[in-house]
């Protein structure tokens, strides 16, 4: 217990030293780098760890998943932010928006919809991404580069949604660079400033190509618990 709660600060202040340095090599500043650290599937102790190690933005991909980790723990840490990094179906978006502070991967009109809708009836409003296929994966989630900009403009002035950012996950088995690439073009030309990509194997690579957020599972807290297919 005491090793991983030692382990996991280690891990957490190296991957903070590397994004530090990453970021200065791309002539940027560490503070415009946001980590993200990944629970989904990792034990509690993992979670208290970080916590205790001063790390205060977590991203998770399930919204169940997430309210059995974080209802309990959100009372104690009120500068929590919590981000929704997986799917979100539409006939759940009052549980997420109830828990989560940003949702990252609005990529349907119907799910912009029905988060316009919420709000309206009075859930607490999220800051929105929207999550763009850069490899048009047809098993993954995502709007495709083509329509991004005609969505872009449909939740801001359809749903009068406040859009931060674009999120993208890169296919497995390409060179993420390109797809980084392709996602800070979409972002400057619909101009957004965030840009939430990079994972445990490419985040220096994302920093490099404008990433406002990386996302680090393993990384931090080691293998996860189950095998999950994205
Ligand atoms: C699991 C997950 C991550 C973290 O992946 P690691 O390779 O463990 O760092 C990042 N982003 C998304 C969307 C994920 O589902």
């Amino acid at each position: 217990m005491t090793d991983q709660l030692s382990e996991i600060a280690a891990n957490l202040a190296q991957v903070r030293r590397r994004i530090e340095k990453a970021a200065a090599a791309a002539g940027r500043q560490a503070p415009e780098v946001t980590l993200t650290a990944v629970t989904k599937q990792q034990p509690p102790a993992a979670v208290d760890a970080a916590l205790a190690a001063g790390q205060r933005v977590f991203g998770e991909n399930r919204v169940q998943e997430a309210q059995e980790r974080w209802e309990g723990r959100r009372a104690a840490v009120p500068d929590l932010e919590l981000r929704l990094i997986g799917p979100l179906q539409s006939n759940k978006t009052a549980d997420a928006l109830a828990l989560f502070d940003v949702i990252e991967t609005v990529d349907r009109p119907k799910l912009a919809k029905a988060i316009a809708e919420a709000v309206a009836r009075g859930a607490r409003a999220p800051k929105v991404f929207i999550q763009v296929n850069t490899g048009e994966e047809p098993q993954k989630a995502g709007v495709s580069p083509a329509e991004a900009d005609g969505f872009i403009a449909f939740c801001r002035e359809g749903c009068e949604l406040k859009v931060h950012g674009l999120m993208c996950i890169p296919p497995a088995d390409e060179e993420p660079a390109m797809h980084f690439a392709l996602l800070a073009r979409i972002a400057a030309r619909n101009r957004l400033a965030q840009l939430s990509m990079g994972m445990s194997g490419d985040y220096e690579t994302a920093i490099r190509f404008g990433a406002t957020h990386v996302r680090v599972g393993s990384a931090l807290f080691g293998a996860r618990q189950h095998h999950v297919a994205s």
